[in-house]
């Protein structure tokens, strides 16, 4: 059944926004983040490794702008690889929060899987559902933020985010590492 399947990903983990957007309606972008907010240097964990991709956070003020959510959904294997906690992550996620805002830009919440399926140890080590291109971080935050999946899409930078995507049933964009406002733009259809 496909609730039992959903449930194979266990809890979504996940770190709601202490700064929501308060915007209405049931339109969001789902972004990945590495790669997308800021360049993928392998496995980033802090402030001091943080590099923005241009455009980024005006992208995110300008979906804020126009009416749409934002939600993040990351995998983090460093998490199960021992690299950071799980504490350091969402410490992490609280100063990109910060800076966002400082820019204008608001999000709803980050969902990470902290998994693998063959690195790690404990519950770390697991071939869950959240892992991209496993869809469950993108079905959650569907449920959770009670959106409207035909107002929803994707922008991440790797086949898995798109694959992940598609199976949540929403579209998804391969972002080509320019400038995310443009890229973002260009999809709604304003660029
Ligand atoms: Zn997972």
């Amino acid at each position: 059944m496909p609730e039992d399947r959903a449930n194979l990903a266990g809890p979504a983990r996940r770190v709601l926004s202490a700064r929501p957007s308060g915007i209405p309606g049931l339109a969001a972008v789902f972004l990945d983040r590495d790669g997308v907010l800021n360049r993928d240097l392998d496995y980033v964990h802090s402030s001091d490794r943080f590099e923005p991709v241009p455009g980024a956070a005006e992208a995110i003020a300008w979906l804020n702008a126009i009416g749409r959510k934002v939600v993040f959904v990351t995998n983090q294997a460093g998490i199960a690889r021992g690299y950071y906690s799980e504490e350091q992550f969402v410490a992490f996620t609280r100063w990109i929060e910060d800076w966002l805002a400082a820019r204008g830009a608001l999000i709803e919440a980050t969902y990470y899987c902290p998994h693998h399926p063959t690195a790690g140890t404990g519950s770390y080590l697991l071939a869950c559902g959240c892992r991209k291109p496993q869809p469950g971080m993108i079905r959650a935050g569907l449920a959770d933020l009670a959106l409207d999946p035909a107002q929803c899409f994707l922008v991440g930078d790797q086949p898995t985010d798109i694959a992940a995507a598609e199976a949540a049933g929403i579209p998804g964009h391969l972002f080509d590492h320019s400038n995310l406002l443009d890229f973002v733009r260009r999809l709604v259809g304003t660029g």
